[in-house]
C-alpha cells in the first residue's frame, strides 16, 4: 500500500485516448450508449457506467475514489456541500421515531437541523457533553439510531475518544458518524477506531483555497448505497467542475496540513504567553483538556487556533478591527489566514444560552492560520492585539 501523498497524487482516473497528464474536467451532464441493450443494462445497474452527473461523472467518481482509499473507507458519495453530505446521512438512514445522540459542540448549521427540521419528520435527538464522556453511556435510549460527532469541534476544539466511541456505538448497534472536517484524513482517522460513516465539509481544508464548496460522506458499503440512492433521488450531488477543483487539491493535503500545523502551534504558543490573551484552545497544547486523547488520534494539531481575549466582547470587536492582514470572513482552511468571532457568524442562530453550554462565549475568536509566512501572520495578530487594549 502506497503513502498517503503518493494515493493522494497517484490515484486517478483512467487516461482517455488524449493521454493527458492530468485529470480532464467532464462538463456533461448525461452520457450516451451505442446501443439501446447498453442503455438498458447500464440503466437497470447490470454493468458500470456513467448514466446522468446527478447519478454519477468521471469527476465525482475519482474525489470519491481518491476520498475512500485516505480515510480507509469502503464507499463514498461526493455532495454539493458538507451540509448536503451530513443531511443525506440523517435522511437516508433514519426514520420517524429514531434519535440521534449528538456532542453538544457541533456546527452551527447541524444544529439547526438537528434542532429545527429532523423533528418535523418525527427524528429527535439529545445532546451530549463531549468533555463529560462518562455520562453518554446512560443517553443513549431503545431508539438510539446514530451517534453523530465532530472532533476537534468547531470552534471550541473538544477532542473526543474516537477509540472509546467507536466501542461504546459498536457495543449498542449504533452507527457511529463522525464530522472529520477539522482534521482530514491525512491528521485523523475515525473509521480506523470504529466508526461507520465520516462527513466532510471538502469546502474547507480538502479545497484548502477558498474557491469551491463541497461534500462526501463515506463508510461502510451498504450505509453508503442508502446515502446514494437518497441523493441520487434528491439531488443534492457535486458539480464535475467542483469534484475535479478537490481532486486536484487533494494532491497537496498533505503538505498544506503540514504547514498549517506547524504555524498554528507556533502562533498558540506565543498566545498562551500573551498577557492579553486568556484561554487558548489548541489540540497540541499541553494545557488541552483532551490533550492526551489529542496526541493518541490525531497525528499532528491542525490549523485552528481559538482563544479569548482578555476584554471579552469589545476587546474581541476592536482586535478584529485592527486587523490588517487577517481576513474577516466565515470560511476556514485556506490558505489564506481568517480570523472569525463564531458568537456573531458561524453560531449566531443559537441562543445566548445555547452557545455558552458549547463554549462559546462573547470574546471567543476563531483563527484559521494560513500558509502565510508566520512571521507576517503573527505579526499582524500581535498588533491588533495591541491596538485593542488602547482607548
Ligand atoms: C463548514 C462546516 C460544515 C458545513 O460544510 P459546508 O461545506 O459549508 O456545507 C460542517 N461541519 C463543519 C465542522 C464545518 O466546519
Amino acid at each position: 500500500m502506497k503513502k498517503f501523498e503518493t494515493i493522494a497524487i497517484r490515484s486517478e482516473m483512467d487516461k482517455s485516448q488524449n493521454r493527458e497528464h492530468s485529470a480532464p474536467l467532464y462538463l456533461t451532464s448525461s452520457f450516451t450508449f451505442d446501443d439501446a441493450e447498453q442503455m438498458r443494462s447500464t440503466f437497470a445497474d447490470e454493468i458500470e457506467g456513467n448514466v446522468y452527473s446527478r447519478f454519477t461523472n468521471p469527476n465525482a467518481t475519482e474525489f470519491e475514489n481518491k476520498m475512500c482509499l485516505l480515510e480507509g473507507a469502503e464507499a463514498a458519495f461526493a455532495t454539493a456541500s458538507g451540509m448536503s453530505a451530513i443531511f443525506a446521512s440523517f435522511m437516508a438512514l433514519l426514520k420517524s421515531g429514531d434519535h440521534i445522540l449528538a456532542a453538544s459542540s457541533i456546527f452551527g448549521s447541524t444544529h439547526t437541523v438537528l434542532s429545527k427540521f429532523l423533528p418535523k419528520w418525527g427524528i429527535e435527538h439529545t445532546y451530549a457533553d463531549i468533555n463529560k464522556p462518562e455520562t453518554w453511556e446512560a443517553l443513549i435510549q431503545k431508539n438510539t439510531k446514530m451517534i453523530f460527532v465532530e472532533t476537534p469541534s468547531n470552534p471550541g476544539l473538544d477532542i473526543i475518544d474516537l477509540d472509546w466511541l467507536g466501542t461504546l456505538a459498536n457495543k449498542h448497534n449504533i452507527i457511529l458518524n463522525v464530522d472529520n472536517c477539522f482534521a482530514t484524513p491525512f491528521i485523523q482517522r475515525p473509521i480506523e477506531f470504529g466508526a461507520h460513516l465520516v462527513t466532510h465539509s471538502a469546502t474547507k481544508y480538502i479545497d484548502g483555497q477558498g474557491r469551491v464548496l463541497g461534500g462526501v460522506v463515506l463508510g461502510k458499503k451498504e450505509l453508503i448505497k442508502e446515502i446514494q440512492t437518497f441523493c441520487r433521488s434528491t439531488g443534492p450531488s457535486i458539480s464535475p467542475f467542483n469534484a475535479w477543483v478537490l481532486s486536484k487539491s487533494l494532491e497537496t493535503l498533505a503538505i498544506r496540513m503540514e504547514r498549517h500545523s506547524q504555524s498554528a502551534l507556533k502562533l498558540a504558543g506565543l498566545l498562551e504567553n500573551h498577557p492579553e490573551i486568556l484561554q487558548v484552545r489548541y489540540p497540541f497544547l499541553l494545557s488541552h483538556p483532551q490533550f492526551e486523547i489529542a496526541k493518541k488520534q490525531m497525528s499532528m494539531g491542525g490549523g485552528i487556533v481559538s482563544f479569548e481575549i482578555k476584554g471579552g466582547i469589545n476587546q474581541g470587536r476592536k482586535f478584529l478591527d485592527a486587523l490588517q492582514m487577517c481576513s474577516l470572513t466565515a470560511n476556514l482552511g485556506d490558505t489564506r489566514t481568517i480570523v472569525t468571532h463564531p458568537a456573531s457568524t458561524t453560531h449566531s442562530k443559537l441562543t445566548e444560552e445555547e452557545r455558552i453550554a458549547v463554549g462559546i462565549t462573547p470574546g471567543l475568536v476563531r483563527i484559521s492560520v494560513g500558509l502565510e509566512n508566520i512571521i507576517d501572520i503573527v505579526a499582524d495578530i500581535e498588533q491588533a492585539i495591541k491596538k485593542s487594549t488602547e482607548i
